[in-house]
């Protein structure tokens, strides 16, 4: 229109006037159509970057799931929903077992590829109207709505591990994977709120991590544990600055030299309104949040250089050996040879004095990782495999662990050892494996006579348990009598090893036992 109306106005001055306004004009024109092309153009173009932004902000990179704040955002309105239509909900928690492994040796690439696979299964696992997540790291989450009830949650669950059961192929190998899996449902009427149900869920993938369960429901008693968990966590980051942990020493005894062969370190949290808690309430915890590998060096310091002390307090201590228990998390920092020779440098302990505990579970986890514990020994540092039994492995793979020189055999075993159970069997067919590799034998967990009089016909002479003694603090310690074999002290005692008046006798002077300075 304005177009128009200028050439009426420039009509009345001439015709140079108008080519010049023709010209303009046309110019104008096709300008116009330009310029809306370009509008048009750039919309577009801004619509389909914001339309990407806003999927990469709800979507992880690496596996094209919803991620986990766009897990949050379908969680409430699938809560919501399935509320209002009176159905039953469930989240399902899962977390891979064994990827670190899989990451580690086979390299990060392999570990991505891995967990695309996953995506995949899962996806092709669960109904089109669920959920699939990735959660973080290896862990995913998944989220069903109206479902009839709590079986059908269950179903769910038991066709993913189905599913995840026929082998992948990985850069050209075949790997199993194996994913545990917690189960939170969410019936008509719950109160919790929706994030509550994949804390829930977590705490029953723990459940079935540890007991190898494949998968576990979350139920009531958890919900209590789980509370106290949180509890625990939070005091535990306290604990550390406040100098909360004690260790303790058991004896271990050689029954048939009638003689202390060493302790095991054990680690206590003095609570500020619990009371003395042992490491089963804690250490799971310290482990998930990372706090495993401080709590460890402070034992590691705290037994290096109470051995140390008991070295100066007498000579007979030098005989004996310091067990102190190592973690998961602690194999994972590739430092910790050079770690233990700084704590033994610094406690002034001869290396040949430490032995370290590995349970078998976490060596089997690490049989890629040798070359560390080869390190260790090198230092002239003691290696024993913890709670052996215990592993789902085979005894096959002991023969690969040249460094390892002690085997521990698991409480569970000497509880229900009897003459001719299979325990017995199981025992004996130790013993003869352990004497072929040149392993010593430790029993733990012995609590009567009977079992000491069956283990010393198995040919095993070193014990730890109850019979002996429970752990104590090392004031409960007494060097003149405990370090010196029992028969020099006051000829054969009626029962090898240590008697319950020596544990009970406190040092006259406790404070010789404080930490020695550190030695620089
Ligand atoms: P473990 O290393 O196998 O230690 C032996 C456990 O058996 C100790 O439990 C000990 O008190 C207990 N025990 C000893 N004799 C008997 C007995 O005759 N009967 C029974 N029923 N139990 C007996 P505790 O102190 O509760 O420690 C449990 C586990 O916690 C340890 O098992 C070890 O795996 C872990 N742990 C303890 N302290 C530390 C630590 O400083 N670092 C790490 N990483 N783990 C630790
Ligand atoms: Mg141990
Ligand atoms: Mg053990």
């Amino acid at each position: 229109m304005i177009f128009v109306f200028v050439v009426y106005t420039l009509q009345g001055l001439g015709s140079e006037a108008l080519i010049v306004a023709g010209a303009a004009g046309v110019f104008g024109a096709l300008g116009g159509a330009v310029g809306s092309l370009w509008h048009n153009w750039t919309i577009r173009h801004a619509s389909a970057d914001i339309a990407r932004a806003e999927h990469d902000a709800r979507h992880d990179q690496l596996t094209g799931l919803l991620n986990r704040t766009a897990l949050f955002h379908e969680l409430d309105s699938a809560f919501q929903k399935s509320q209002s239509a009176d159905t039953t909900m469930g989240v399902l928690f899962l977390d891979l077992d064994r990827f670190k492994v899989i990451n580690d040796s086979m390299g990060h690439e392999a570990g991505d590829e891995l967990l695309r696979i996953v995506a995949n299964r899962l996806q092709s696992s669960v109904r089109g109207s669920d959920v699939v997540a990735r959660f973080g790291g290896d862990e995913f989450v998944v989220v069903c709505r109206d479902l009839m009830n709590e079986q059908s949650v269950v179903a769910v669950a038991e066709s993913i591990l189905r599913n995840f059961s026929e082998p992948v192929s990985l850069y050209g190998g075949a790997q199993v994977i194996s994913t545990s899996i917690g189960v939170a449902i969410a019936k008509p009427d719950d109160h919790r709120r929706p994030e509550d149900l994949v804390r829930d869920a977590d705490a029953a993938m723990y459940k079935a991590k540890k007991a190898r369960s494949g998968y576990a429901v979350f139920d009531e008693e958890q919900r209590l544990l789980v509370i106290d968990r949180l509890d625990i966590e939070r005091d535990l980051v306290r604990a550390l600055d406040e100098d909360q942990f004690e260790v303790y020493y058991q004896p271990l005894v050689n029954v048939d030299e009638r003689r202390l062969y060493g302790f095991e370190a054990l680690v206590r949290w003095n609570h500020p309104t619990r009371g003395v808690l042992g490491p089963g309430a804690f250490l799971d915890v310290a482990e998930e949040t990372g706090m495993m590998a401080a709590i460890g060096e402070l034992v590691l310091r705290e037994a290096c250089a109470q051995a140390a002390v008991w070295n100066h307090l007498s000579p007979d201590a030098r005989n004996i050996r310091m067990s102190v228990n190592i973690a998961e998390q602690q194999l994972l920092d590739a430092n910790l040879p050079a770690l233990i020779e700084e704590v033994l440098d610094w406690a002034g302990l001869p290396a040949g004095q430490l032995v370290l505990e590995i349970i078998e579970d976490v060596i089997v986890d690490h049989l890629d990782g040798l070359n560390m514990l080869r390190a260790i020994g090198r230092l002239g540092v003691g290696l024993a495999i913890d709670d052996f039994g215990t592993g789902q492995s085979s005894l096959g793979y002991v023969k690969q662990l040249d460094m390892v020189s002690i085997l521990k055999i698991d409480k569970t075993f000497i509880n229900e050892m009897r003459n001719g159970d299979t325990d017995r069997a199981i025992i004996d067919a130790v013993v003869t494996m352990a004497k072929a590799l040149d392993l010593r034998v430790v029993a733990e967990g012995v609590e009567n006579e009977q079992q000491l009089r069956d283990l010393r016909a198995s040919g095993i002479s070193i014990m730890q348990g109850y019979l002996f003694n429970q752990p104590v603090t090392a004031k409960n310690v007494d060097p003149d009598s405990w370090f010196q074999p029992r028969a020099a002290v006051n000829g054969e005692p009626k029962k090898p090893g240590l008697t319950p008046l020596e544990v009970s006798r406190a040092f006259a002077n406790p404070e010789q036992h404080k930490r020695p300075a550190r030695r620089v």
